[in-house]
């Protein structure tokens, strides 16, 4: 079996951009923008967390990389990633990347310690991917600003404003027959919403449900789950 693809990490570092005191920020690839207070603020925290780089998405100028805003109070700084530019609702923000598993793969990288239980990304009954370490860098959030369209495809749940953590809620991805014997995540992340305990999309509030299934924001493999937990639970 492939080894989880950590080199990435090293790479993108060389992507690395200057900050001038004012003006347009020039990426090493060339393209300039000017930031917002909002990006820059960002980006600051990406310099207290990294020293002097910036570090970005590969590939992904408009994604930043920095510490967390949610999980700042935690033991170890943990990264999240941030909007470099807004995005309407609805848009694309990125693609996850990483290789593909079979579920008995992954319950064996996870038992031998070679994978986080949170990391794979369930786009399938029997099918996973191991994210690259850009895409692993998104962190939950039970009222969360992004969604999954497709199969992989990280998109805009509502409006996002330069300098916001990007968030998805994990539960989307998660089918009903993942018990919490298999996952299940404690969450602080903050918010009024806060379920304390993240499980499979069966546990997701129907409401909430609703309205990431009415955003097209529910993974394509999960849509008739959906449709059926939404119709069951119907009041009468
Ligand atoms: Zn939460």
């Amino acid at each position: 079996m492939e080894p989880v693809n950590r080199t990435v990490f090293n790479s993108y570092r060389d992507l690395g951009i200057e900050l001038p005191m004012a003006g347009a920020i020039k990426t090493e690839t060339g393209e300039s923008f000017i930031p917002s207070d909002a990006f820059l603020a960002a980006v600051n925290r990406a310099r207290v967390f990294l020293g002097s780089s910036i570090i970005i998405h590969e590939g992904h100028k408009d994604l930043i990389l920095a510490e967390s805003e949610m999980l700042k109070g935690a033991e170890t700084r943990v990264m999240g990633t941030f909007a470099a530019r807004d995005f309407k609702k609805g848009e694309t923000i990125r693609f996850f990347e990483g290789d593909l598993y079979s579920r008995a793969e992954i319950h064996e990288l996870i038992d031998s310690g070679k994978l986080n239980n949170d990391d794979p990304l369930q786009i399938g009954r029997d099918s996973y991917i191991v994210c690259n370490e850009d895409s692993r860098q998104i962190n939950h959030s039970c009222d969360p600003n992004a969604g999954i369209r497709g199969e992989r495809e990280l998109i805009a749940l509502r409006d996002i404003k330069t300098g916001e953590e990007v968030t998805f809620d994990y539960s989307i991805t998660a089918h009903p027959d993942i018990t919490p014997e298999i996952w299940t995540m404690p969450c602080n992340c903050g918010c009024e919403a806060c379920r304390g305990n993240v499980q499979n999309i069966s546990t997701i509030p129907l409401d909430r449900l609703a309205t990431y299934l009415a955003a097209d924001a529910v993974p394509g493999y999960l849509i008739p789950v959906v449709t059926e937990l939404l119709a069951s639970n119907k009041p009468a």
